[in-house]
């Protein structure tokens, strides 16, 4: 019988489990999980007859990884897209919302009218977009995302309306993020045509896509929320045992590549050992890893970042909510980076007819988990006010506090991770991975997930199931 050890209990390693019990059957699962639940940055306040989310709220079905998954394990009814009545979001600067303008693609512009005629831009910042047409190629390189779109579009569009657009699925400074790792089809438009804006207007749309279609949305959720994705993958697992409350401390070579894993409660030894633990952590838990591959495990950034849900009686909402929320760029002056409009973007079934928000905190290089949960609560009450003219109290909040919640992929990352891969090569089956590298999207950690599985197969000469894997290509 082979036995293989799962560390990380998050999305990664919940699909790994899954994809390994489903596709090579035999294998016993030991799936160990520091926390008291499964789910990782998944958590869902469902308390009070309401749907908050502490963490993602919904997932892109253009990448199919996580909607296949979600169907597999019997959610296919329970998927639900974006309120269709309601498309985009306001950019909140100096006191108003500003509609986002139509045609900005991962935040360059590919119509011209509707951002020259946009009021969210000066005069200034409008001929500064010429400069796309003017500059010189740059370096095909790594470069920050900022400094890329700096030298194309000038500053003022980058601060107002691509940075908060970009840097919010990373959490990241878009003055640091590294182009290669997050938007490398940016590079390529330049590549193509100097211009990104001609390159981009010349990339192919992409073919439709059967669940868009089916979902008729972009983004999907789960209409009791993102967590009951996290049980429904449990419930489908058989051969899986789980070690919660248990977090692993120690993962030494054994003889004939097997593995030994060490917690304060259990230990065992292992034919294969997938870790998926934030990078911090496995540098940690992997000590007789070279010097150079635990460095760039351990100095791989991660940003702090807070979530505050808050229900309301929707009379005390004074504004027109008709969009998805609002997005709020660095220089405005407030702490918040975006407040999602959860009752506008989702109508989740049976829930209590109260206007639910969720407003996020922590920009990479702000330490907001400094704040208490007591000041981060007024801080939002202002903000809110500031934003929304809310000065009603909420009925219900929560603060979700979430230290070191999301990787940062900094100018270089993809030559670090190269690096490491290599460091990694000769240790087999011992299997590394975790959002820091392969895309922070869930879809991204569920592919990821499947792929890591079928080269543990392929290393363990473990024979698959066909008739069980026959959807799958
Ligand atoms: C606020 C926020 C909003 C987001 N929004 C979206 C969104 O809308 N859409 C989207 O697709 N993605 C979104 N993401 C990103 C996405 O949620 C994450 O990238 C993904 O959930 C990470 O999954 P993971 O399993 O790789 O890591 P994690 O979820 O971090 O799981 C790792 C697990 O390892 C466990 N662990 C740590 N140390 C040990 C140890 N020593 N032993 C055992 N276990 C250990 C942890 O407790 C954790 O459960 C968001 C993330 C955040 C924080």
């Amino acid at each position: 019988m082979i036995r293989v050890a799962l560390i990380g209990g998050g999305i990664t390693g919940l699909s790994a489990a899954y994809y390994l019990e489903r596709d090579y059957p035999g294998v016993e699962i030991d799936l160990f999980e520091a926390d008291k639940e499964l789910g990782g940055r998944i958590r869902t306040d469902t308390s009070h007859n309401l749907i908050i989310e502490g963490g993602p709220d919904s997932f892109l079905a253009t990448k199919p990884e996580l909607v296949e998954l979600c169907e597999q394990v019997g959610l296919g009814p329970h998927l639900i897209g974006t309120n269709p009545q309601v498309r985009g979001a306001y950019i909140f600067w100096k006191n108003q919302h500003y509609q986002i303008p139509e045609g900005i693609q991962t935040g360059v512009p590919t119509k011209a009218k509707p951002v020259l005629t946009s009021p969210l831009l000066s005069v200034a910042g409008k001929t500064a977009l010429l400069k796309d047409f003017l500059v010189r190629k740059g370096p095909d390189g790594d470069q920050s995302l900022g400094y890329f779109l700096r030298r194309h579009f000038g500053n003022e569009i980058v601060d107002r309306l691509a940075a908060p657009m970009l840097s919010g699925i990373f959490a990241g400074d878009i003055d640091q993020m590294s182009l290669k790792a997050t938007f490398p089809h940016l590079l390529t438009a330049e590549q193509r045509a100097r211009s990104v804006y001609l390159g981009s207007k010349r990339r192919k749309p992409p073919a439709p896509n059967v669940f868009v279609q089916r979902y008729h949305s972009v983004f999907v959720s789960v209409d009791r929320g993102l967590q009951e994705m996290i049980v429904q993958i449990a419930k489908n697992l058989h051969h899986t045992r789980f070690f919660l409350s248990t977090a692993v401390e120690r993962i030494e070579p054994e003889t004939e590549g097997r593995w030994a894993v060490s917690s304060s409660s259990h230990s065992g030894v292992y034919d294969a050992v997938l870790v998926t633990t934030p990078a911090y952590v496995s540098a940690r838990i992997l000590p007789f890893l070279s010097l150079q591959a635990r460095d760039i495990l351990q100095h791989i950034p991660y940003a702090d970042l807070a979530v505050v849900g808050a229900a309301y009686d929707p009379a005390d909402i004074p504004i027109k909510t008709d969009k998805t929320g609002f997005l709020v760029p660095k220089h405005s002056g407030l702490h918040m980076t975006a407040v999602t409009w959860v009752s506008s973007k989702w109508h989740y079934p049976h829930v209590d007819p109260l206007f639910v928000l969720r407003a996020f905190y922590g920009r990479f290089g702000e330490n907001i988990l400094e704040y208490d949960d007591d000041a981060l609560i007024s801080l939002f009450r202002k903000e809110l006010e500031q934003t929304m003219y809310v000065k009603a109290s909420p009925k219900y909040l929560r603060v979700f506090r979430i230290p070191q919640g999301m990787p940062q992929y900094v100018v270089g990352h993809l030559d670090r991770i190269a690096k490491l891969e290599r460091e990694l090569e000769p240790f087999r089956h011992l299997f590394v991975a975790g959002a820091f590298e392969g895309g922070v999207g869930m879809p991204d950690r569920v592919k990821q997930a499947r792929k890591t599985v079928q080269r543990m197969a392929q290393e363990l000469e473990l024979t698959r199931s066909e008739v069980r894997s026959e959807t799958f290509t």
